[in-house]
């Protein structure tokens, strides 16, 4: 529970930082009035041992003790004092002792003796017989010999009040202030982390079958916005993979669809009808034929799904595209010589090219395309080929043609699985509209590049680029 509310989590931490702030703060603060009334209390303190000293005994001459006590005395009465005054003999006995606000005796500390033969004033803090007590002990000098002990004394018991005031209300303020905030944090949170709650709410809403929903976006620029953005184009391109995996199962059912019905069909025709051996023969020619199509369809998924998957297996060699490309014009040369297409080879390059790749593959690849070319041209038109050496180490083929060309409205879907322009014509010619989703792969495979620029009516071009050093990473 704990750790699955990011909520709780938050006023948590919130409410613990704050606690050790407020702690911190009110000890720094506990310190350092404490000092303060301290330093105040012994400024006083001293303020009435130097008028005690300075102010009259001192200036006075006196020497002997029961003469300064009765001088003190008088004195005592003209000065606002609430601190006790103690006069000692130097052997510590107690001369004279003017009360202050509170009565009690000045207690002479192991310490205080210690510091007044050393010469120098002690503020100490001690217990009496009523009271807690700050005490100054200093000694006072004549003629380089110690003539009195002088001993001022205060109560703490009001520093000591206002301490444990300032303590009770810190002990009772914090915990009242810790609640508070804590309570507006675990509002603020719940605030703060309310889009959250909408965003999985109408994502868990989001299922395959209501991909075309998307999250709620206001116009602010903030995270839980950028966050909800990210996850509608995720979704946008989630949503068209699902329609085109459907597309794609649809095409290939209806694909496979059509030679299985023509095969069926024709077999009830011949097991019904069929008199002789020759027709009977006739009907397995024909399956032949529509088997031979689905096995292509079947052979050519197989590939797309492969590539798909990053599992096109490449078997990479080193060998000559010159020479590729000669066998490539050979066989492009049989199959324009039933339509009588004039095919020309451009070979602009001074040595012979050699590259690293799947030689059967790239074979394959621009077969396809020439196939096309031929496919898609009437009878008497042209189809070059060229290659080209570009200068970051590539080969550039190109494959042109003076056919029907494709319109633009096509053009960006042609590398797409059973995308057929004209489908009836297509099938016809013995196409499967997989092809050029095939060459895509291959080139993909290979770390080339493709395009196609066409002109309906004029013709089209295929333009390859292959790197010489094969696939890179
Ligand atoms: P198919 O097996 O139908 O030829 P492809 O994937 O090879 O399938 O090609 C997809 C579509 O692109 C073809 O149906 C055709 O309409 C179009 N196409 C391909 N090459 C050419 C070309 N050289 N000239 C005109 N159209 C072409």
């Amino acid at each position: 529970m704990f750790s699955r509310s990011v909520r709780l989590r938050m006023t948590t931490w919130y409410c613990l930082t704050l606690a050790a702030v407020l702690a911190a703060v009110s000890l720094f603060w506990y310190v350092a009035l404490s000092n303060n009334l301290l330093l105040h209390l012994d400024e006083g303190l001293q303020e009435t041992a130097r008028t005690a000293e300075l102010g009259h005994v001192y200036e006075q001459q006196i020497l002997v003790p029961e003469q300064a006590c009765s001088i003190l005395e008088l004195y005592s009465y003209t000065q606002d004092w609430s601190a006790s005054l103690q006069l000692r003999a130097p052997n510590g006995d107690v001369a004279c002792q003017i009360m202050g606000d509170v009565t009690f005796n000045i207690p002479y500390s192991a310490d205080a003796r210690r510091q007044v033969r050393i010469g120098t004033p002690l503020f100490e803090t001690l217990p009496t017989e009523t009271i807690e007590a700050r005490i100054l002990t200093e000694p006072v000098f004549r003629d380089g010999r110690l003539a009195w002990i002088i001993q001022v004394g205060i109560s703490v018991e009001q520093v000591n009040h206002t301490l444990d005031d300032l303590r009770t209300t810190s002990l009772f303020i914090t915990p009242l202030v810790i609640l508070l905030l804590s309570a507006s944090g675990w509002l603020l949170a719940g605030r703060v982390l309310n889009p959250v709650v909408n965003i999985t709410e109408t994502a868990q809403r989001i299922t395959a079958e209501k991909l075309n929903r998307r999250l709620p976006v206001s116009a602010h620029d903030d995270e839980f916005n950028r966050l909800s953005r990210t996850i509608n184009s995720m979704l946008g391109r989630l949503e068209e993979s699902f329609r085109r995996i459907r597309q794609f199962s649809g095409d290939a059912s209806h694909e496979l669809r059509t030679p299985l019905a023509i095969i069926k069909g024709e077999t009830e025709v011949a097991l019904r009808w069929a008199k002789s051996e020759e027709e009977l023969r006739q009907t397995l020619e024909s399956n032949l034929e529509e088997i031979n199509i689905m096995e292509r369809i079947v052979t050519d998924l197989l590939s797309l799904a492969r590539s798909d998957a990053g599992e096109m297996r490449l078997n990479i060699n080193e060998f000559s595209l010159s020479d590729l490309l000669q066998d490539i014009y050979m066989h492009a040369r049989t199959l324009a010589e039933r339509d009588k297409h004039e095919v020309h080879l451009h070979l602009l390059v001074d040595s012979e090219i050699r590259i690293h790749g799947d030689q059967i593959q790239v074979y394959r690849l621009l077969l396809n395309i020439v196939n096309n070319a031929i496919k898609y041209t009437p009878a008497g038109g042209a189809i070059d080929i060229t290659m080209q050496l570009r200068h970051n180490n590539r080969a550039l083929i190109t494959i042109s043609d003076n056919g029907v060309g494709i319109d633009e409205e096509h053009l960006p879907h042609i590398f797409e699985r059973f995308y057929r322009v004209d489908a009836s014509r297509n099938r016809d010619q013995g196409g499967t509209g997989l092809g050029l989703a095939i060459v895509k792969a291959i080139v993909a495979a290979h770390s080339g590049e493709l395009t196609v620029t066409s002109s309906i009516g004029k013709g089209t071009t295929f333009a390859i680029t292959l790197p010489l050093e094969g696939p890179q990473g």
